[in-house]
């Protein structure tokens, strides 16, 4: 069984670690490779660390232009590698094929916004702040930068920082997870194509030992994390104490809410795409819904299409629903079912204890749905991050309005509506950084922040578009003076 390699200062390296995690198919249940995982892996953070360091000093006096050629080679190689990586993505992560090639295309978009850094970078100038006196800002990079990503989006995630990061002179360290080390293995494949300086570009495996590296390493000027919101805020309060530049996306549990105009159809597809795509493994996945005034044709509808969804290994025809990630994964979101029914929910439609024939070993649950979820309990609050869907009903949609800013969470918040006025309300109303209208998934594109708000996430500038290229440089303000009696006479 083959043990994954780091890629340190373009080569291909084993870990200094010899402990190692298997890497599992949540589907089959098949172990397809083993990844470094244990206390000598920070090692590989500092070779690392002494790699890109070196890069950095190179690469920042590349002119910007030329800083993103490659950029342009990377997309044409993910476009061409586009199957073959969306099919590891399903193998490693377990969600379908057609979900696999729609995170490859947001990762795409982003090498695209990002090769527009010689505009983005741009800054401000103002003549004549003072008689005979210029005042302007520059951005410069930081230098060393790391990445640290989730399970749930192997590839895509670590486009929403890597492709600014380059194209505006820094480094990068990325650790994927450990769960889905295998797709980021697959893209520094293609990475080792573009013929960048040796160590602009890094990828070390391991778990909290690595992360921990990277949190404390001198050299590393700035930590880009998506994960769940415990580790965001540890993330967070550990790196800005080291003196880092911080940005910390952490975990979700997203309203949406139907009012009575709203198109039943239409609304009750949108919705259950929502939560039960990714086997609602996304942290914008919907996951609490909630009916305002008329609530029996919508329930209906909903528990239709859910019921219909066709659950199966995501490399298979038809299939419209993968498992979940682990066996560990499974249990948790089984527990939370049963914990929400002790705290006086019922089961509308009960997806545990699912076996789907050919893949006995796999992580799978059936679509389920919660109704009458006490608001005073815990599960209400939980972030299940698994298929299941949460029905409430309220009485009006300021009650829902209420109900959403009071949560602890502020991922996204979506409303489904035929007046635009309680559209207007709700967009300015809802507390959340990512808003939907008839939307089920608010997932801003890459010229776009990935916004979030309250516990989901910690910082102040989000991955993508304007607000990457803002984290991943640093502004310089110049004030001159050129006086008219130092010039020479023409
Ligand atoms: P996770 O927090 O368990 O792991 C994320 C990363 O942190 C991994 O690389 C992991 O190795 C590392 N890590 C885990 N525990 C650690 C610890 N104790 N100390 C240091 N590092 C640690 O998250 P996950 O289970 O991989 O991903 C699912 C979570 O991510 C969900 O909560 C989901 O909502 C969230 N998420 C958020 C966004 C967003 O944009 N806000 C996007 C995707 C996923």
């Amino acid at each position: 069984m083959k043990t994954l390699q780091n890629y340190i200062g373009a080569q291909w390296t084993d870990s200094v670690c010899k402990e190692t995690l298997d890497v599992v198919n949540p589907a089959t249940g098949d172990v397809m490779a083993r990844v470094p995982f244990g206390p000598e892996t920070s090692a590989d953070v500092d070779t690392a660390v002494q790699a890109a360091q070196a890069a950095y000093l190179e690469w920042k006096a590349v002119p910007v232009l030329r800083r993103i050629q490659p950029l342009f080679k990377f997309k044409q190689l993910l476009e061409e590698n586009r199957e073959e990586l969306a099919k590891m993505i399903t193998q490693e992560c377990g969600k379908t094929l057609a979900e696999s090639i729609g995170e490859l295309q947001r990762a795409i978009e982003n090498v695209e916004v990002a090769s527009a850094a010689p505009m983005l970078m741009q800054s401000e100038f103002l003549e004549n702040i003072a008689t005979g006196i210029d005042e302007y800002m520059i951005r410069q990079p930081l230098g060393v930068t790391a990445c640290i990503a989730p399970f749930n989006f192997p590839a895509m995630i670590s486009f929403w920082f890597l492709p600014y990061a380059i194209a505006c002179g820094n480094s990068m360290i990325i650790k994927p997870s450990e769960k889905v080390p295998m797709t980021m293995v697959k893209i520094f494949e293609l990475i080792d194509q573009l013929e960048l300086p040796k160590g602009l570009l890094n990828m070390v495996h391991g778990g909290k030992d690595s992360v921990d590296a990277i949190l404390d390493h001198p050299l590393i000027k700035s930590v880009s994390f998506v994960g769940s919101t415990p580790v965001a805020k540890y993330i967070y309060a550990r790196a800005t104490a080291n003196g880092k530049r911080v940005q910390a996306q952490g975990g979700a549990k997203n309203p949406v809410v139907v009012l009575p105009d709203a198109d039943v159809e239409m609304t009750s597809q949108i919705i259950t795409d929502s939560v039960f795509g990714c086997a609602g493994q996304r942290c914008l996945a919907a996951s609490v819904v909630i009916t305002v005034d008329e609530s029996e044709k919508i329930r209906e509808s909903l528990y239709e299409s859910a019921k219909a969804r066709a659950v199966g290994y995501g490399l298979n025809k038809g299939v419209e629903m993968g498992p979940v990630i682990s066996p560990e994964s499974k249990s948790r979101i089984e527990h939370l079912i049963g914990k929400g029914v002790q705290e006086g929910g019922s089961v509308l439609l009960d997806g545990r204890n699912t076996k789907i024939a050919d893949y006995e070993r796999g992580n799978f649950i059936q679509p389920t749905i919660l109704e009458n979820l006490p608001l005073g309990g815990e599960l209400i609050k939980t972030e299940i991050f698994g298929p299941v869907m949460t029905l409430l009903h309220m009485k009006t949609v300021d009650d829902a309005i209420q109900f959403i800013n009071g949560g602890a969470y502020g991922n996204m918040a979506c409303l489904f509506t035929s007046s635009g006025s309680s559209a207007r309300k709700f967009r300015h109303e809802a507390m959340a950084g990512n808003i939907g209208i008839n939307i089920g998934i608010a997932a801003p594109m890459a010229q776009f922040p990935f916004s979030g708000w309250k516990e989901s996430f910690f910082g102040d500038l989000h991955g993508q578009g304007k607000h990457a290229i803002e984290f991943f440089t640093q502004t310089k303000v110049v004030v001159e003076r050129w006086p008219k009696e130092w010039s020479r006479k023409f």
